[in-house]
């Protein structure tokens, strides 16, 4: 009898974490005709995506909008069916705490970085001293940032513009977006925008001045953010139902072993489907910890590195309060998406 021939077989992808990495990996698996198999240790898929009742509105738990200006949100929200009820946020406007009072950011910001002095001067977010360091940074020795060599935001940000507009500014934006301290962020990884711009420019504010050149371009063709009416919850939900309808599999509900230092086991099981890839798309640690066990890396088998690398990534824990106000109790105008808070001060 003649071997099967494995190679006409549909493959199997089994994607190990139903977060919106993890659904669009299996999306995309399902579109090349891929038997998919999407596991998750909870019972919901979404991940950080969610959505919850709060006074009888739904409000979104994690993320509650995409960059517009990517098209890749805005498409696969369409692919899923959603296309109807795509919306953009009221306001993208936000205020930062300083002087003893909530503040308007200064504009033309880039990600905390200013591409204009008089509008750093206007706001009065920092003192006529932090605003003169700051300034500081036309004139000062270029010291470039070579293409190939990454550093981190916090330090060049403090040589080139002062330790003030760092504290103030740049720390509570980049650190609040990415759950971490700009003293540990890559400037490739978390401010992709400006790295470009830097490598070319002795100075952060023009550097920051084209970087916003740049995003005016596409934002002059729509608005920045966008999401979905219902919240983003919703639309997790739904390319879960639709990879159902699909035809793939899921398998929920096994627990992590999470915190306790033990290395979790990827959730649940592949029903006994043998997999010709598999897509790690849950948290980096439990993969990095469970992948050094495996054999060394070989051409056929490379996961032994990619976990090391995977092991290097730091992260840390995030927590979610959310607040309902009668209108007529809140002193301050609240027409803002977010309002910031340097780290150590009391808001
Ligand atoms: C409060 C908050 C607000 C945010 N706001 C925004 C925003 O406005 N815009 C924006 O673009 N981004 C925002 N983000 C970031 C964004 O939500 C995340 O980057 C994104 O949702 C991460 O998706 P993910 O699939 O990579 O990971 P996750 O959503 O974390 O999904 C990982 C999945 O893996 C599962 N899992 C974990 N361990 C295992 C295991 N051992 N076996 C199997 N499954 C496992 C988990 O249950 C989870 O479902 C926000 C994040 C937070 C926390």
């Amino acid at each position: 009898m003649a071997p099967a021939d494995d190679s006409r077989r549909t493959p199997t992808v089994v994607v190990v974490g139903a977060g919106i990495s993890g659904l669009a990996a299996a999306w995309e698996a399902a579109d090349a005709g891929a038997d998919v198999v999407l596991l998750d240790a909870d019972r919901r898929a979404g991940g950080k995506l969610g959505t919850a009742s709060l006074l009888g509105r739904r409000i979104d738990t994690g993320a509650d909008a995409f960059l517009a200006r990517r098209p890749e949100g805005t498409a696969f929200v369409q692919d899923v069916g959603l296309g109807g009820s795509l919306t953009s946020p009221a306001t993208s406007s936000a205020l930062v705490w300083s002087g003893g009072r909530l503040q308007r950011l200064p504009d033309g910001l880039l990600l905390g970085l200013p591409s204009s002095l008089v509008s750093l001067a206007r706001s009065r977010v920092l003192s006529p001293l932090g605003v003169a360091r700051a300034a500081l940074d036309l004139v000062l020795p270029g010291d470039p940032v070579p293409a190939d060599v990454d550093v981190a935001v916090g330090p060049l940000v403090r040589r080139r513009l002062g330790a003030e507009i760092h504290d103030r500014l740049v720390d509570p934006l980049l650190g609040g977006i990415n759950a971490g301290d700009s003293d540990h962020l890559s400037l490739q990884a978390g401010v992709p925008q400006l790295a470009a711009a830097v490598q070319g420019h002795r100075s952060l504010v023009a550097a920051a001045w084209l970087g916003r050149r740049r995003q005016r371009r596409h934002e002059g063709i729509g608005p920045v953010f966008s999401s979905v009416k219902g919240g983003l919850g919703r639309f997790a939900d739904q390319v879960a139902r639709k990879l159902a309808e699909r035809g793939s599999r899921s398998s929920s509900g096994s627990r992590p072993s999470g915190s306790s230092g033990a290395p979790a086991e990827p959730a649940a099981s592949t029903g006994g489907a043998s997999s010709q890839a598999s897509v790690p798309a849950s948290p980096p640690t439990p993969w990095s910890s469970r992948c050094r066990r495996s054999p060394p890396p070989s051409s056929s088998n490379p996961t032994p590195t990619s976990a090391a690398r995977l092991g290097d990534i730091a992260s840390s824990s995030v927590a979610m309060v959310c607040l309902a106000y009668r209108e007529d109790d809140v002193a301050h105008p609240w027409t803002a998406a977010a309002s910031w808070c340097p780290a150590g001060t009391a808001g």
